[in-house]
């Protein structure tokens, strides 16, 4: 006998399958959930899934398939003929079967699925015969037709005004038959319509509309596999970071039917609210209609949790035991697709719901209360992507200015909340728009309305502030998308008139034109003309402002929740990059346990004249005097920031950028600068001139300046340990941390090293007080990673600069890679924006290098990051990895680079 066929095809069906969840890499995360909901005896139709490695042998030979595929099809589909009692293209009880695409992660909506295969007009009249329903199945035909026309034939919109061609005819029988709704359409309109399509096909792409059912399935399964490589499923890969390689499943499943009457619905809902996490079963379902309309959001849907108690109470109750058995089962909400037929529930899909960071955030937090899950699990990013708790910090329409504007009558309408948030933006109309707009100006404010949303119009999502529709519910696309991008967004807000041709949206009396003023709000789903003011998020409120109490926010005291469970997990301490007491005071509030980077040359902007003069001086003495006045002003902000840090370590940076970045460029900023400092115009001309460099990033900067301009750095220590030795001499504790930039070799640390310590023995000496105090470097040039070793034998510590790190290890200016790395990322040449996240195999070498030979010299030796990196989870993540001990990030990234540390740290315990 000859070796057992490779396994391509996965059965399911009556309680047992040839799959389980674990294997969603092979089955696509719905084909391995069908398994598995069938497996614990959920009611699932019969059916089978063609694995990922059939869509990798489909692309990586010409697209054909696996020669043992069509026989192991074969088999599968007698399987699902017996179990169905039913038979492909039988008069007497002909089997329907959809065919689903289905990704290892869900892309909702990102690729096709075809329904009631195996119709033809001799099937869809024993289907007739056999239900007893005409009607029913001449609107399973008609839907069959018009999926497998515009996914498999191909007959689509041209352009982005275009109607859908199926739909403009659909339209058009409505209108002539007096009806509004699909579902009020008679059997004889559906047959008329049937011979539309189909004529509409022939005479547009030329195809004949297939009959053989067989012939019908091979098609769909065909162009499921194309769809996984269609524009719209390769740009949401590469925004959520899905390789291409992965593929998709197939899933083929007999066809259960919620068009079947008024005791039949279709329908998508959720096991518990995910736009701001409300526990209770919820979501949306339409009465004798097929999956389609639902999600599509042709019309508004009914919610469940509403009405269908009421409707279809017995459904109601199966699906309420099906989330809670599914929500232990899994331990995650759940977002789900069923179907009733007949008053009984039939499941086709679960997966963990998308949701927004203030669910996520609940959700996680009210799991660990249920006992369902433990704290570690409820850091999961899976369950919190670090990010997403942005979503918490982020302004709300500040309510007397909502009132204002509802007394003013521009409350103009209110739809389903569905994305939480506040969201003021010009309308547009059209995604492509949108992008254009956004790429004209990437701080244009956008509010994208829409009769509702589709996958096309996911780039033009993804620039919009906020998401407003006029159709669909809270599981339609713009709702799902929403949640996973963490916009604003409403749905449902069926009074809108949109008119795309005239640019309109007609509501509350007023018509507002393209380019206007809207202002959405995602917690309440109230609609605004014009602007309305924001004020700061309810957690902002409490830990910033402390103008509400901890008492009166839910919400704070779920993160408070969350972020002891975050500190307790975490190994890496959380600093600040913080110029001024008040930047120092928001980042304490939000958790930062000291300042990683505090810029010394913001502060000289304050007090840019003085410092003028002292680039400007001919001397020596003249540059000392100039020196001499700017001493006190920096003693008083390091002063400052001592104080409010009370004892926290507070790293400052000597003076880093080129000199000719304080001094003006043009002729007459030059002459007003002369006349103050009664010089010579020339004089002032003639030493911009002098320190113009034609790559100053690679210039005169950094200790570069300290070394030859030796008083500069003395200055600054000077005024450091002033500031220091006063501070604590009022009693409070300070722990300076003197920082030199740009080193590459020893000699330049020592060299500077030197002058600092000098002055502080001389202040400690004048003051006869001493103050503890570290002096290190930051590693931001390659030859500084290279070199560690030998520059720890002097440095007390390390911060990597990682935006110099990359700018010099990649060879690439940050101020100048704007005009290609978009086409980078584009092409997949790099994965990520590097001055975003690390590039850990190249700049995170060097790093690693940086931590090892610091570490030979000096075991102990502390070392951080402070570059942009700090506040980015994937790069805190490699942080943690390898043994740094703090990252340092702005003020309102504190919060998240705390929980992307301890999501580091559970990950590493989970290893291990
Ligand atoms: P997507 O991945 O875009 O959600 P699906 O494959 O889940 O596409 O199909 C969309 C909808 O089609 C489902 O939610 C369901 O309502 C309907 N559907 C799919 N297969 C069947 C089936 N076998 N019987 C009844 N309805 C189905
Ligand atoms: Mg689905
Ligand atoms: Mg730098």
């Amino acid at each position: 006998m000859a070796n057992a066929a490779h396994k391509y095809v996965y059965f399911f069906g009556q309680g047992k399958a040839d799959g389980k969840a674990e294997m969603r890499a092979l089955l696509g995360g719905k084909g391995a959930n069908l398994a598995e909901m069938t497996n614990i005896g959920l009611p699932v139709p019969a059916g089978f899934t063609i694995t990922t490695e059939v869509c990798t042998y489909f692309y990586a030979n010409d697209r054909k398939y696996p020669p043992e595929l069509k026989e192991q099809v074969a088999q599968a589909l007698s399987r699902v003929e017996e179990v169905m009692g039913a038979k492909f293209g039988s008069l007497a009880n002909p089997l329907l079967v959809s065919c689903r695409s289905g990704a290892r992660d869900s892309m909702p909506g990102m690729m096709d699925t075809v329904l009631n295969i195996g119709l033809n007009d001799k099937t869809v009249e024993a289907l007739a015969k056999q239900t007893g329903n005409e009607r029913f199945a001449w609107d399973s035909f008609r839907r069959f037709v018009q999926m497998y026309g515009d996914v498999v034939l191909d007959l689509k919109p041209k352009d982005k005004t275009d109607p859908d061609p199926f739909e403009e005819i659909l339209h058009h029988k409505k209108e002539k038959a007096g009806v509004k709704y699909d579902s009020e359409l008679s059997a004889a309109h559906l047959k008329e319509l049937v011979a539309e399509f189909k004529t509409a096909i022939k005479d547009r792409t030329g195809h004949d509309f297939p009959t053989d059912p067989l012939e019908q399935v091979w098609g769909a399964i065909g162009a499921v596999f194309r769809s996984w490589m269609n524009d719209r499923a390769i740009v949401y890969r590469r925004t959520y970071g899905i390789p291409h390689e992965w593929g998709t499943a197939v899933n083929v499943q007999a066809m259960v039917f919620g068009n079947l009457g008024d005791d039949c619905a279709t329908g998508v809902g959720l096991t518990r609210d995910c736009a701001l996490g409300v526990p209770g079963f919820c979501g949306d379902y339409l009465i004798n209609a097929q999956g389609e309309d639902v999600v599509a959001g042709i019309r508004t849907p009914q919610r469940i949790e509403v009405s269908l108690r009421k409707e279809m109470p017995q459904a109601f109750d199966q699906l309420n035991g099906i989330g809670q058995i599914l929500e232990k089962h899994y331990k995650e909400v759940q977002d789900i697709e069923f179907t009733v037929q007949k008053g009984r529930v039939w499941m086709l899909q679960t997966r963990s719901a998308k949701r927004t960071g203030f669910a996520a955030v609940r959700i996680a937090v009210d799991f660990v209360n249920e006992g369902l899950i433990t704290p570690h699990e409820a850091l999961n990013p899976k369950r919190i992507p670090a990010d997403d708790l942005n979503q918490l910090l982020q302004p709300i329409f500040d309510p007397k200015a909502k009132k204002a504007a509802q007394a003013e009558g521009r409350l103009v309408a209110k739809g389903i909340n569905a994305g939480p948030g506040a969201a003021t933006g010009k309308i547009c109309f059209h995604a492509a728009d949108a992008e254009a707009k956004w790429q004209a100006d990437p701080n244009v404010e956008l509010v994208l309305v829409r009769r509702e949303t589709s996958p096309e119009d996911l780039r033009g999502m993804k620039v919009a502030k906020g998401i407003l529709t006029a159709f669909g519910g809270a599981s339609s696309h713009a709702a799902l998308v929403s949640r996973q991008m963490g916009k604003v967004c409403i749905v449902g807000c069926s009074e809108l008139v949109i008119d795309y041709h005239a640019g309109t949206v007609t509501c509350g009396g007023k018509v507002l034109k393209e380019g206007d003023d809207i202002s959405i709000d995602g917690f309440t789903g109230e609609v605004f003309a014009g602007p309305v003011k924001t004020q700061a998020s309810e957690v902002i409120q409490v830990v910033l402002h402390k103008s509400l109490s901890p008492e009166s926010s839910e919400t704070y005291r779920r993160y408070a929740q969350l972020m002891k469970w975050v500190d307790e997990a975490r190994r890496l301490r959380v600093r600040t990059n913080a110029d001024q007491p008040d930047q120092a005071a928001e980042a304490i509030a939000f958790g930062a346990e000291g300042i990683g980077l505090c810029r010394t040359e913001h502060m000289f902007f304050d007090h840019i004249d003085e410092f003028r003069e002292m680039i400007l001086a001919a001397d020596l003495p003249a540059r000392q005097a100039a020196l001499k006045k700017l001493l006190p002003f920096q003693r008083e902000d390091f002063g400052g920031l001592f104080r409010e840090m009370a004892g926290l370590p507070v790293t400052i940076r000597l003076l880093d950028p080129p000199l000719h970045e304080f001094l003006p460029h043009e002729g007459e900023a030059q002459k007003e600068l002369a006349a103050k400092l009664g010089l010579a115009p020339q004089t002032v001309a003639d030493r911009v001139h002098e320190l113009h460099e034609s790559n100053p990033m690679l210039g005169h900067r950094g200790c570069r300046l300290g070394i030859v301009y030796p008083e500069i750095t003395a200055m600054q220590a000077r005024a450091i340990f002033e500031a220091a030795v006063e501070v604590q001499k009022s009693g409070v504790r300070v722990l300076p941390e003197v920082m030199i930039p740009l080193v590459g070799f020893l000699a330049e640390f020592k060299n500077q090293e030197a002058i600092i310590r000098e002055q502080a023995e001389a202040v400690f000496q004048e003051r006869g007080v001493r103050v503890e105090y570290l002096v290190g470097t930051m590693i931001e040039v390659p030859r500084a990673a290279v070199c560690a070793d030998q520059i720890a034998q002097a440095a007390e510590f390390f911060s990597f600069g990682t935006n110099d790190l990359t700018q010099t290890g990649l060879g690439m200016s940050r101020d100048d890679y704007g005009t290609f790395i978009g086409y980078y990322r584009e092409h997949d040449i790099v994965g990520n924006d590097p001055f975003q996240s690390i590039d850990q195999d190249g700049i995170g070498a060097l790093m690693k290098l940086g931590v090892s030979g610091g570490r030979k010299t000096r075991e102990k030796l502390k070392i951080g990051i402070c570059g942009e990196h700090g506040g980015d989870p994937s790069s805190v993540k490699f942080c943690h990895q390898i043994g740094l001990d703090y990252v340092s990030c702005s003020p309102y990234r504190v919060p998240i680079a705390r929980l992307a540390a301890a999501q580091a740290a559970v990950a590493e315990k989970n290893a291990s």
